[in-house]
């Protein structure tokens, strides 16, 4: 026996705490009418977690404490607890025994305890359901209920069956699933919205980091092409310095000694003369000379003076570009070891090498370097565009007038010169002597003058190279303050073409505006470099951070779709679980439903029928829109709901509307007897099942009553005698003038008595 004990306490009419002992397998409970014996049984109901409380008579929850009567006042709480034996587990705790507790309170609170502790009201339905003691209560038929499972609803009555069937652990785990699936779908759309957010953030980081990874890339190619540049550009300046050098010095020596020549020639001539035209010659001479030297002087400086005006352009032209001013702050150590990198490296080449002229140019190199550096530690590096402008347009005045006094003694230079010619015919015409000496003369200056000219053409070209390799030095600089000290090593770079390395005669003999065109396009990557803008640690950072959140965004929507799919798995399984354990079940309630049907009514025939419930689908036409004519649809979704169909014995009508009351009656308790044979329920509570059948079906009632009795407990409200007879325990539930109801247990002739 599992059901042992009942405590009502405030329920309803029992103001007192009464109790029950349930020692035999039957129990009844007996009474007049209105004395409270329904009260009983909805107090199994409340305690086992009926929600409904329409299902308990009551209209809220209040409604089940004892109100109050003329003579005791209203109480605050009512409950109602049972105790059940778990020696044999049949619920799963580790206890012999469980109390179940429920109290409701008049703000119509409700509280729940197994074994005095609180619980969730999911726990008892779960605790419950391991018994097969379902919500539904179908082993709880109240007065003039039994009817309900003919009127239910095929999908009502498909629900009682499943809870019959122990199927609503199946259930509740469903709905769990359903509930969980719900959520679930809920988390992803959440944290999908949460990933559409931080979108539009997470591709303009993409796309600065793109801009920076492009500018690393361009950097790399940058000193490539710089490297390549600086040292053919070094190469070219050193190699044609070196054989400009070498060339000048014989027509330089040759001066000197077309010097000492004409020196000699001039005394020749002098002695050989009356010496007028003599004189006249070397004072001539003399005076070309000096023009001469005046007009390399001048072509020097206004070289100079050129070099410098371009120069100021240059510097003017970048100072435009270019917004941002070099500060005033003191020099970083940065630029110190950037310096004595350049230095080291010009002074590297020069230890290397054994040619004085490249010592030279190595020292003059440092030498500019450092003057530079200098220059620019102490703040003038600041470029002050207005003193620069102002010293152009100075510079430029002053070429300009050297321009003039060029012409003037170029001028004069033709004039001198004409005259020479002109006593040069003049002396020709006179004595052969002295023309000997004069033609000696003649050729001497026109030696010299070739000479000079030479020297004066080496001496422009060196000046081009001089400037070429003040820009030289410059670029360096620049080079490494663009691409870092790397720049400076660029005498070690290998160039490679053709996969052969480039020899420095092949770079030097290469024609000049190929180099002009590595310039442009040096130039030209500089500033795209300029617009990707340099490394920027705190956006690749904040790019790392938001990419990896949005990527533990994506494992978690993958998470949870992952579940998703697994739950709906487990709803699936769960369906087909229920539905082929449903199908089983429904034949063999079928089967004893026939039984206890025949031998209700002696014959006949009973049956379940599993049904999908039709769905009225309206049908239209197509062109039209208006509505031609409705038909009735399954749907595959839909779950079956069960119909009866029953045949009495001897008569030729089927269905339940033709049955007389007590035929319904009959027919109702077949049904709930075979639904408790299959899985039989711990306790099956009657209330006055039996009230319309007359005395030979009231045996008949009996005789099946006491073959329930085998499987399950069984508590029966009754006014009936011969169901009174087959109980083994008999209480009594009076009601005084007091209005309370009292429980008391009563031997068989005083429950007739007390029933009438
Ligand atoms: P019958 O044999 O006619 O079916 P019964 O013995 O089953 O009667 P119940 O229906 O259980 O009687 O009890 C009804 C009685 O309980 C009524 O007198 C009603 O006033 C009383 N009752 C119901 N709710 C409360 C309440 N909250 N407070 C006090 N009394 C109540």
């Amino acid at each position: 026996m599992y059901l042992k004990h009942l405590t009502i306490s405030g329920f309803k009419s029992f103001a007192k705490k009464g109790e029950l002992e349930f020692s035999a397998p039957i129990t009844s409970i007996v009474g007049p009418n209105g004395s409270g014996k329904s009260n009983v049984a909805e107090s199994f109901r409340f305690v086992l977690g009926e929600q409904s409380v329409k299902g308990m008579r009551a209209k809220k929850g209040a409604d089940l404490i004892f109100n109050g009567s003329d003579s005791t006042s209203r109480g605050n709480r009512a409950s109602v607890s049972i105790t059940l034996d778990n020696t044999k587990r049949v619920f799963p705790m580790d206890f012999d025994e469980i109390i179940l507790e429920r109290t409701v309170h008049r703000d119509g609170q409700n509280d729940y305890q197994i074994n005095n502790s609180k619980v969730r009201l999911k726990d008892v339905q779960e605790l419950l359901s391991a018994a097969n003691i379902g919500p539904t209560g179908h082993h709880i038929i109240s007065q003039g209920e039994a009817d309900r499972i003919l009127s239910a609803s095929a999908k009502e009555r498909r629900e009682m069956i499943e809870d019959a069937l122990g199927l609503k652990v199946f259930q509740y785990k469903k709905v769990d699933a359903e509930k969980k699936l719900k959520k679930t779908r809920e988390n992803i759309e959440r944290v999908q919205s949460l990933r559409r957010e931080v979108a539009p953030h997470l591709k303009f980081l993409e796309r600065q980091v793109k801009k920076i990874e492009r500018a690393v890339l361009l950097r790399e190619e940058l000193t490539t092409v710089y490297s390549e540049y600086l040292k053919r550009e070094d190469t070219y300046i050193a190699h044609h310095s070196d054989r400009l050098r070498l060339e000048r010095e014989e027509p330089s020596s040759k001066i000197e000694v077309l010097k000492e020549q004409l020196v000699e020639a001039k005394k020749v001539l002098a002695d050989s003369e009356d010496g007028e035209k003599g004189n006249e010659v070397v004072a001539l001479e003399e005076k070309i000379s000096a023009v001469r030297t005046l007009r390399q002087t001048l072509l020097r400086k206004s070289g100079q003076i050129e070099g410098q005006v371009s120069f100021l352009q240059r510097r003017i032209a970048q100072a435009h570009d270019k917004s941002t001013k070099e500060s005033e702050a003191p020099v970083p150590m940065v630029e110190v070891k950037k310096i004595l990198q350049v230095v080291e490296s010009s002074v590297e080449k020069a230890v290397k090498s054994d040619d004085v002229s490249q010592l030279q140019r190595a020292l003059s190199d440092v030498m500019h370097t450092l003057k530079k550096f200098v220059q620019g530690a102490s703040g003038l590096v600041v470029v002050n565009t207005d003193t620069e402008e102002k010293e152009l347009v100075a510079l430029e005045k002053e070429l300009h007038s050297s321009e003039k006094e060029i012409t003037a003694v170029e001028e004069q230079e033709t004039k001198l010169t004409g005259q020479y010619e002109e006593l040069k015919r003049s002396i020709e015409s006179e004595s052969q002597e002295s023309r000997e000496a004069e033609r000696e003369v003649f050729r001497i200056v026109g030696e010299q003058r070739e000479c000079e000219n030479i020297v004066a053409r080496i001496d422009g070209e060196l000046g081009v190279l001089e400037r070429d390799r003040n820009e030289f030095k410059r670029e360096l600089q620049e080079a490494v303050s663009l691409i870092g000290s790397g720049a400076s090593k660029y005498f070690s770079f290998e160039i490679v073409t053709d996969g052969k390395v480039v020899n420095n005669k092949t770079i030097a003999e290469e024609p000049r505006e190929q180099q002009r065109e590595r310039r442009r396009s040096l130039e030209k990557m500089k500033i795209r470099l300029e617009e990707l803008g340099g490394a920027n640690s705190d956006i690749e950072k904040e790019y790392k951070e938001v990419k990896e959140r949005d990527e533990f965004l994506v494992h978690e929507i993958a998470d949870l779709e992952t579940s998703v799919e697994k739950l709906e798995e487990l709803i699936t399984e769960l369906a087909a679980q229920l539905n082929e354990q449903f199908v089983a079940g429904i034949d063999k309630i079928g089967a004893e439903f026939n039984r206890f049907f025949a031998l209700m009514f002696g014959g006949g025939e009973a049956k379940l029928l599993r049904v999908k419930p039709k769905i009225r689908k309206k049908k239209t036409d197509d062109d039209l829109g208006t509505e031609i004519e409705e038909d009735d649809e399954e749907d595959e979704n839909i779950e079956e709901g069960v119909e009866l169909d029953v045949k009495l014995p001897n008569k030729r009508v089927r269905g339940l509307d033709m049955l007389s009351g007590g035929e319904r009656a009959l027919t109702s308790i077949a049904l709930i007897f075979a639904m408790s044979q299959i899985n039989p329920p711990l306790f099956i509570i009657l209330d006055e099942t039996d009230a319309a059948l007359d005395e030979a079906n009231s045996r008949r009632y009996g005789d099946m009553i006491e073959a329930l009795a085998e499987k399950s407990q069984l508590i029966l409200i009754t006014h009936n005698r011969e169901t009174m007879s087959r109980a083994g325990i008999l209480y009594g539930v009076t009601m005084g003038g007091d209005g309370i109801s009292k429980l008391l247990s009563v031997k068989f002739d005083e429950a007739v008595a007390v029933a009438k």
